[in-house]
C-alpha cells in the first residue's frame, strides 16, 4: 500500500468498492482455510475408517465423502472463484481509476506550470512520470491493498488455527518467518534507493532518445550518428546496470524467502513427525497443520513483496507529488480581474527583468509606449531582449507591479487568461502540431471554417504552397511539421496567428526564413488587415521593419531609441551602424 497527500483521498473515494473487495477477500480467505480440515478428515478416515466431526465419531464411507468432503469442497470452490473475481474487479478496477484520475490531475497541473518549469525539466523526465511512475503507484495501490488484507486476514486466521492446534509447533514455524520479515524490511529500504536510481536512469535514457529523434536532422547533417549511438549505448548500459542492481537485490530477497520457507517446512516435518510419534497429533492433523502453514506462505511472502512494492510506490509517488506540488509560479493575483475589449495599447515603464534562473538583467530599465493600432518593429542583436519583451507581454513570466500596462491597466491586475485571449503569437520556433494543415491553422479559434482558413493562409502567402500538396489543407504534418520547409512552417504559423484576429499580434522573428518578395507581400497584408490593431514585429533585418509606424531598438536589454526609421537614422548612431552593416551584408550577398 502507498500513502501520501496525493493518494489518500482515493482510499475514501473508492471506499465502497474497496470494502466490497475486502468482504470478498475475507470470504475467500475464510473458506480457503476450511480445505486443510477436509484433508485431515480424508487422511484420518482412510487410515482409521472413522472421522471425528466436531466431537462426533462418524463412519468414513462414500456417503460421508460426498456429504462432508465433496459437497463442501464444491461450495468452497464456487465461493473462491466468485470471491476472487469480485476482489480483483474491486481492487484492480479502483487502481485503474486512480491511475486515470492521477494522470488527469498531473496533466491538468502541467498546463498551468510556467515556461520556466519546462526549461528546467526535460520532456523525457516528464514522460516517465506519466508512464512508469504512475503505473507503479497504481500497482502499489491496488495490489498493495490486496496484500495488506491477505497478510492481516489470511495470515491472522491461519496463524490462530496453527496456535490452536499446537502452540509450540506454531511458534517454531513462525520464528524463521519473523527473521524473514525483518530481513525484508531492511532490504526494502535499499530497494527504494535502487528503484530511484533505476527510474532516474530510465528517465535519462528516454530524455536522450526523445532529443535524438527531435534533432535527427542536425545529427545527420553533422554525420554524428555514431557519436549519438555511443552516447545512447552509455546511457543504455547505465540503465541496464541500475536494473541489474535492483533485480539482484530483489532476487536475493526472494531467494531468502524460499530458503526460510523450506527450512520451516523441515522444522514442521521434524517436530510434527515427533508429535505424531508421541500420539499428540495424528497424520491427518499434521496434514492440516501443513495446510495452514501453506496458507501463511503467501501472506508472509506478501510482507516482503509489499515492502518491496511500497518502496517502489513511495519513490514513484514522491516524484509524482513533486510535480503536483510544484507551485504555479506565474499565476493571477487574487485581486486580478478579467480584461474586456482590449484596444492594444502597451506600455513598459522602467522594467528591469531577470529570468527566474538568470544571473543578469535580461531587460534593464526598459520603457516604451506602443499606441493601440500601431505596427511596431522590435530590432536588436541576438540576446538583446526582443523575445523577452514578447514573453512578458504574453505574461509568461512575473513582472513587478507598475512596470507593464495594457490599455493603461497594470498587467498584474488583469487575469492572465483574459489577457492572452486578446493576443496572438507567432513563436520563434514555429511549433506545429502533428495534425492536418487545416487543423493547425484553425487551432487559434473555435469557429473557423474552411474559407477562413484559406483566407488567412492566403494572407500569410502560403495558400499557393498548400494547394500544391496532393492532400492540400488535409496534409498531415509529421512531428513538428517536418514535411514543410522552414519558410512554409513560418507562414503556416503566421496564418494560425492571423486567424485569431486579436487586438495584439506578436510575430517573433517570423519572416526570417522567407525570401524578400514573400516578406514584402506578408508585410503588406499585415498592414492592410491589421488596421486599428496592434502588431509587434520582432526582426533582425532592418528592411523588415523600416516602413513600420515605430521601431524599438534594443541592445543588451536596454532600449537604445524608439522612433520611425527616418528619426532613428537621423539621430541614433547605433541604428545607423546597424543599417550600414546590413547594407554591406546585403551587397556582399548580392555580389556572391
Ligand atoms: P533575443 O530575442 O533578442 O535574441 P532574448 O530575449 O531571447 O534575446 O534573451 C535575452 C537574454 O535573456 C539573453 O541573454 C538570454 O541568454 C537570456 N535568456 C533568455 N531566456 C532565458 C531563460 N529562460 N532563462 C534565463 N535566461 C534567459
Amino acid at each position: 500500500m502507498v500513502f501520501g497527500k496525493h493518494i489518500n483521498r482515493y482510499y475514501l473515494k473508492h471506499l465502497f468498492a474497496l470494502l466490497l473487495g475486502l468482504v470478498s477477500l475475507v470470504a475467500v480467505d475464510y473458506f480457503q482455510l476450511k480445505i486443510p480440515e477436509l484433508y485431515r478428515m480424508v487422511i484420518n478416515g482412510a487410515n482409521e475408517g472413522v472421522v471425528d466431526v466436531g466431537g462426533t465419531i462418524v463412519q468414513f464411507d462414500m456417503d460421508f465423502v460426498w456429504e462432508h468432503i465433496c459437497k463442501p469442497m464444491f461450495l468452497i470452490i464456487v465461493i473462491m472463484v466468485v470471491g476472487r473475481f469480485m476482489w480483483r474487479m474491486c481492487f484492480l478496477g479502483s487502481g485503474i481509476k486512480v491511475e486515470r484520475d492521477l494522470r488527469q490531475r498531473m496533466f491538468d497541473h502541467c498546463k498551468d506550470l510556467s515556461l520556466q518549469y519546462y526549461h528546467r525539466n526535460k520532456v523525457g523526465n516528464l514522460m516517465s512520470l506519466f508512464t512508469n511512475d504512475i503505473e507503479t503507484v497504481q500497482e502499489c495501490f491496488s495490489w498493495g491493498i490486496l496484500q495488506a488484507c491477505d497478510i492481516v486476514f489470511l495470515g491472522g486466521m491461519a496463524i490462530a488455527k496453527m496456535f490452536m492446534m499446537d502452540w509450540v509447533l506454531a511458534l517454531l514455524s513462525l520464528i524463521p518467518m519473523a527473521f524473514l520479515v525483518t530481513i525484508g524490511i531492511i532490504v526494502g529500504k535499499y530497494l527504494t534507493i535502487k528503484w530511484d536510481a533505476r527510474q532516474a536512469a530510465f528517465s535519462d535514457l528516454s530524455d536522450f532518445a526523445q532529443e535524438s529523434f527531435s534533432g535527427v536532422a542536425v545529427i545527420k547533417a553533422f554525420v554524428k550518428e555514431f557519436k549519438e549511438l555511443w552516447a545512447f549505448q552509455k546511457l543504455n548500459r547505465k540503465n541496464e546496470n541500475a536494473n541489474i542492481a535492483y533485480t539482484k537485490l530483489s532476487v536475493t530477497l526472494h531467494v531468502c524467502v524460499s530458503l526460510f520457507i523450506e527450512s520451516t517446512i523441515a522444522i514442521i516435518l521434524g517436530y510434527g513427525g515427533y508429535l505424531v510419534h508421541e500420539k499428540v497429533f495424528d497424520a491427518g492433523m499434521l496434514m492440516e497443520f501443513i495446510g495452514y502453514f501453506n496458507s501463511i506462505i503467501w501472506p508472509m511472502m506478501a510482507i516482503t513483496e509489499m515492502i518491496d512494492m511500497s518502496s517502489r510506490g513511495k519513490a514513484s509517488l514522491n516524484r509524482v507529488s513533486e510535480l503536483l506540488d510544484t507551485k504555479q509560479d506565474v499565476a493571477d493575483k487574487p485581486t486580478a480581474q478579467p480584461i474586456d475589449g482590449v484596444k492594444g495599447q502597451i506600455e513598459f515603464k522602467n522594467l528591469t527583468f531577470v529570468y527566474p534562473d538568470g544571473d543578469y538583467d535580461a531587460l534593464s530599465n526598459v520603457s516604451f509606449n506602443i499606441n493601440a493600432g500601431e505596427l511596431v518593429g522590435v530590432v536588436g542583436k541576438t540576446g538583446s531582449g526582443k523575445t523577452t519583451v514578447a514573453d512578458i507581454i504574453l505574461r509568461c513570466y512575473n513582472v513587478p507591479d507598475g512596470t507593464v500596462f495594457v490599455d493603461g491597466k497594470d498587467v498584474n491586475d488583469i487575469t492572465i487568461d483574459s489577457l492572452r485571449d486578446y493576443c496572438a503569437y507567432v513563436p520563434q520556433d514555429n511549433f506545429l502540431f502533428s495534425d492536418t494543415i487545416s487543423a493547425n491553422i484553425a487551432f487559434a479559434t473555435d469557429d473557423a471554417d474552411q474559407s477562413d482558413i484559406e483566407k488567412y493562409a492566403g494572407l500569410a502567402d502560403v495558400h499557393g504552397n498548400i494547394v500544391e500538396f496532393s492532400n492540400g489543407y488535409e496534409t498531415i504534418l509529421g512531428e513538428r511539421g517536418v514535411t514543410l520547409s522552414g519558410g512554409q512552417k513560418q507562414r503556416v504559423s503566421i496564418a494560425r496567428a492571423l486567424i485569431k484576429d486579436a487586438p495584439i499580434l506578436i510575430l517573433d522573428d517570423s519572416v526570417s526564413a522567407v525570401d524578400t518578395n514573400t516578406e514584402k507581400i506578408i508585410l503588406q497584408n499585415l498592414r492592410n488587415t491589421r488596421q486599428g490593431k496592434t502588431t509587434l514585429l520582432i526582426a533582425h533585418r532592418i528592411s523588415t521593419v523600416q516602413d513600420l509606424d515605430k521601431i524599438i531598438l534594443l541592445d543588451d536589454g536596454k532600449v537604445v531609441d524608439v522612433g520611425t526609421h527616418q528619426e532613428l537614422l537621423s539621430r541614433c548612431h547605433e541604428y545607423k551602424v546597424m543599417v550600414e552593416l546590413q547594407k554591406l551584408d546585403d551587397e556582399k550577398k548580392g555580389d556572391n
